[in-house]
Order: C-alpha cells, then structure tokens, then sequence
C-alpha cells in the first residue's frame, strides 16, 4: 500500500523503520527474526537502504522482497541514481513492481565513488542522472502513478563531503525540495538531527513553502554509545546541542549504558515535542535502526506520544499467551 495513502489514514502516532542488508547470509538471518519481533511496534512502514551506485543491489532488492513477502508491513525501497545505469535502475523498478514493492525513497547518492585503489574520486562520467529529482521524473514518466515517491530532506541543509557546517543552508536546499515535490514526491523523510529546533524551524519552511499536505517524517537514530553518536552526527552534519552534550559529561561517556539510558529519554522529549509543537501534523517518526532492536523500543516506551504502541504490543502479546494456555 501507498505510504501516503497509509500516513492520511492513520489518526494516532506511528513509526517507521529503517535497515540495511547484512552482508552475511548469518546477518540476514538474524535480521529477519528480529524485523520479525519489531514489527510488533506496528511500523507504518519499514525501508532499506541502498548502496550508493547499487553497490548492494541485490542484496536490497532481497531483503525488500523477502521483508514485503514475510511481514504485514509495507515496503519502502531506497534507490540512489548517481553513478547508476538506467538498466540498474530499471530493473530494480521492475523486481519492485514484481514483488509488489509499491513505495520507492528516490535519491541522488553521492557522486563520489572508490576507484580501484579504494581512493575516493568524484566521477566524470556522463550520468544519466544528476540529481534525485531527475529520478523522481524518470519513475513517474516510465511507471506512471505505481510507485508512491518518497525523497529526503536535511533540517540543518544538505552539505557535500567534507564541507564545512557553516556552508549548510536549509534555505538553499529549499526549492530543490520543492523541484522533487512539484516532480512528484509523495512524502519525504529527513536526515536524523538532534536539534529539535532546528527541525522544528524547518518544518515550518516546508509547509509555508515546499508543501502543506505532503507529509514531512522526521529521520531520527537512537544512540548506543558516545562514540557512535559523534560519529553518525558527524557523518550526517547534525549538530548536537549543548544542551544534550551537558547531560553526557566525560565521566560518563564510557559508560555505554549510561549513554544508552540517557539518550533514550533525549529522543523521546524530541518526538514529544515535535508532536506537541506541530499540534500533531508531525505524526510519524522515522529511526534510523542501525539493524538494532532494542534501543528503538526503548524510545517508544518512554514517548508519551508513542507509549500507545508499547502499550498495544504488550497487550497483543498478553492474548496470544493466553491463547497458547487454553
Ligand atoms: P538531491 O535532492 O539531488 O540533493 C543533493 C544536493 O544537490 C543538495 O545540496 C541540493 O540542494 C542540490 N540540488 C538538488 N537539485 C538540484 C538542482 N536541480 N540544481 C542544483 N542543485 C541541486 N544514500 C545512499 O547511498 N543510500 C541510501 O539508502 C540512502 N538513504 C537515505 C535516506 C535518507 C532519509 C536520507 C536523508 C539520505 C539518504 N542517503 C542515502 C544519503 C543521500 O544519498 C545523500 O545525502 C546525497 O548526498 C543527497 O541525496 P538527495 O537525494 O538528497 O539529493
């Protein structure tokens, strides 16, 4: 089913999830048992990831179809069009449409690729294409409205390789948003972020001047260790306020259950507050798993907007008990 038509549907809070495709056959194993147990927490939807230039192609194009087949939940497939051949493209599209795989998060990827001594060079080859907006017309022009189009955002501005902080602008990235949704995006995913105002200022410029009605579903990743967490907010150019650093002082940062803890009640006040603020137009919150489980329930449990589905799980879980003692 379309994400959008599912996000227009549901009145009360949800979550969606995000894996990648273990390399291992042990990994994906393991992975698939526990996608099992997390779909307890009811995701609106769940999507993997896509290696930049199809780098995991066939191992996304697995797990999509294997997660579409074996849980209730729909499917979203990343596809990233740099570097990438229209007959990569295509035929991903198609082993979609095959499986019933029917919502696609179009991106770029980044234009810089490992050449062969793993050194990593910007292409200049002739590309198909430039931007993810040259995907998002290419899905609509070859597969008409089958494809529920999904794009991505940065709260703090999109910022190339290694630039500096100081040259995002969310500002500049805005009518290039505006270029996906106008080409046909149906909702859009941010990058994870910490700074809840941050976030909570670029919502406002999406609906004043990207879309009131597309949704906007923030990308959110739970934090198993001060070092993981500098490093996914460095990696993604998110800031981290000094207010959630002062919480995590160095006697503590070793300490990866302390982290743990702390950080769990830091993202629940954050989709606590994105819910309250946006008086509920924000209602789905999208983590980024790191193919970890139990952070992520952590999270929902200590959210008063997303205890519902806790609640729900463990009552579901109840009955099935009591069937099996009859
Ligand atoms: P675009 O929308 O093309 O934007 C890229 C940059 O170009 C921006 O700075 C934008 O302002 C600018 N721009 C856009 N259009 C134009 C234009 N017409 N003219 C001039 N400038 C323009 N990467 C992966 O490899 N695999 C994944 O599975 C994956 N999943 C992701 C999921 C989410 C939710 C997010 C937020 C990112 C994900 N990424 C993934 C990373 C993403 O591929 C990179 O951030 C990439 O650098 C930008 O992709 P984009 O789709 O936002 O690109």
């Amino acid at each position: 089913m379309s994400i959008r038509e599912l996000y227009n549907e549901k009145s009360r809070p949800s979550l969606s999830l995000e894996f990648f495709p273990p390399k291992t056959e042990t990994g994906k194993r393991n992975l698939l048992e526990r996608m099992v147990r997390m779909s307890a927490l009811d995701p609106l939807f769940i999507t993997v990831t896509w290696g930049a230039g199809g780098s995991t192609a066939e191992k996304t194009l697995e797990l999509a179809a294997i997660t579409q087949r074996s849980l209730n939940v729909p499917v979203c497939m990343h596809l990233t069009c740099t570097n990438t051949d229209k007959t990569v493209i295509d035929n991903a599209l198609r082993t979609c449409q095959q499986v019933g795989i029917r919502n696609i998060l179009a991106l770029r990827g980044d234009p810089s690729i490992e050449d062969s001594v793993g050194q990593e060079r910007v292409t200049q080859e002739p590309v198909d294409f430039e931007h993810a907006v040259d995907l998002v017309r290419y899905i609509r022009t070859q597969y008409g409205s089958y494809f529920c189009i999904g794009v991505a955002a940065y709260p703090e501005g999109h910022c190339e390789g290694e630039a500096e902080a100081s040259e995002q602008d969310p500002l500049r990235d805005l009518p290039y948003l505006k270029e996906k949704v106008d080409a046909g995006a149906d909702f859009v995913i941010t990058q994870l972020f910490y700074d809840v105002k941050k976030f909570l200022t670029f919502q406002k410029l999406f609906v004043d001047h990207v879309s009131a009605e597309v949704p906007l579903i923030p990308g959110l990743m739970p934090i198993n260790s001060f070092l993981l967490f500098n490093r996914a907010a460095k990696l993604s150019h998110a800031s981290i306020p000094k207010h959630i650093l002062d919480k995590i002082p160095p006697e503590i940062q070793p300490d990866d259950n302390a982290v743990k803890s702390i950080c769990v009640d830091v993202l629940a006040d954050i989709i606590d507050t994105i819910y309250r603020e946006t008086n509920g137009r924000v209602k789905c919150f999208h983590f980024y798993t790191l193919n970890l489980e139990k952070a992520v329930a952590h999270i929902v449990a200590k959210s008063d907007v997303l205890h519902h589905i806790m609640k729900e799980a463990e009552e579901e879980e109840e009955e099935e008990e009591a069937k099996t003692n009859v």
